[in-house]
């Protein structure tokens, strides 16, 4: 799969960088094995619109009192887009809605369940993760490693936005007079917005399209039933089948890319192949979520790459599952899979 990177430069800290007519790239460090989020200003009729926020930490707002003062030409932000829950992309949404007086939009699938994230107490958090996970295979010093933190989602996005607007699928955002078309991505997350313009084929992905990692999908313990690895392969079908293969590709990590159709082939392929390991493994012996990661993740993991690799081999038996190509039988209060 050969992509086409037109930009080779990056944006300079807290400086804006031109992609395309009105829309400019900026790029917010993270303190994370993924080092960086892109967040998207768009130029609109009487100011500017924000997509995306970064991570709700102090740097964060350090760099959005700079950009906001010397990047906007003096204009007011008009409005402020949230593509998904995610912290790093949620994180400072709470801050521009009361910092600049603008609302908010997002979907409410997305808002609901960062809502609900917030109100959980650290002690209901470690309780519901811990159990999930154990019932998963997941035991021992690696369990309190990886689920005894508590509430670290509210660590990092408090506040919450006050009041949003709720977009939802085939919404059509005006955006400095022009039409964005709202897509929906599901799987790495419930409602995740991808806004589309037609006029000159421009896709702001966020997660739902990466261009050289394939985005977390991940079971949470609310939902222990879910299937986000069909959700997530679907909603990416749909978006593929709309639009046009010379898509700018506009990813909240990574480079601007053009190859929209030959990116999403390629992770839907990566999902299927790692749902035939999978199917494999659990042919010769039944096995359990933990007992996959070796044979999904050839690496060393650390903690939060363990909590998501749990995530994703809970997500790719589910789906198995779902396809009644495996059966699940419970032995001393854990699941096992077997073909
Ligand atoms: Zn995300």
């Amino acid at each position: 799969m050969s992509l086409d990177y037109p930009f080779t430069e990056l944006p300079l800290a807290g400086q804006r960088f031109k992609v395309a007519e009105g829309v400019f790239w900026l790029r917010f460090p993270l303190p994370f094995a993924l080092d960086h989020i892109n967040l998207w200003l768009l130029e609109d009729t009487h100011g500017w619109v924000i997509l995306d926020t970064g991570l709700g930490v102090r740097r964060s707002r350090e760099i959005w009192q700079q950009l906001l003062a010397e990047q906007l030409d003096g204009k007011p932000v008009t409005r402020v887009i949230v593509t998904h829950y995610h912290p790093d992309h949620l994180g400072m949404a709470g801050w521009l809605e009361q910092h600049c007086g603008v609302p908010v939009t997002m979907s409410h699938g997305e808002w609901q369940l960062a809502d609900s994230i917030c109100t959980a107490s650290d002690a209901q958090t470690i309780e519901r993760f811990k159990a999930f996970l154990a019932s998963h295979g997941l035991l021992g010093d690696d369990l309190n490693k990886v689920a005894g933190k508590g509430n670290g989602f509210r660590r990092v996005v408090m506040p919450l936005p006050k009041s949003p607007d709720f977009i939802g699928e085939g919404d059509l955002l005006l955006i400095n007079g022009e039409p964005w078309q709202v897509y929906i991505g599901r799987g790495h997350s419930p409602e995740h917005l991808c806004l589309y313009r037609e006029k000159d084929h421009v896709l702001l992905s966020g997660d739902q399209v990466l261009p050289t990692i394939s985005s977390n999908l991940m079971v949470r313990p609310t939902e222990p039933e879910a299937n986000p690895v069909m959700a997530f392969v679907d909603s990416l079908t749909v978006i593929r089948d709309a639009l046009p293969k010379d898509t700018l590709v506009l990813p909240a990590h990574g480079l601007p890319f053009r190859g929209l159709h030959a990116r999403i082939n390629a992770l839907v392929d990566h999902h299927s192949q790692q749902l035939e390991q999978v199917l494999v493994a659990c042919g010769q012996q039944p096995h359990n979520a933990h007992d996959m990661l070796p044979v999904m993740f050839k690496r060393e993991l650390d903690v939060q790459q363990m909590m998501f690799a749990m995530g994703e081999s809970i997500a790719h038996l589910n789906c198995l599952l779902e396809q009644g190509k495996v059966q699940r039988e419970e032995r001393n209060g854990i699941w096992y899979f077997a073909a």
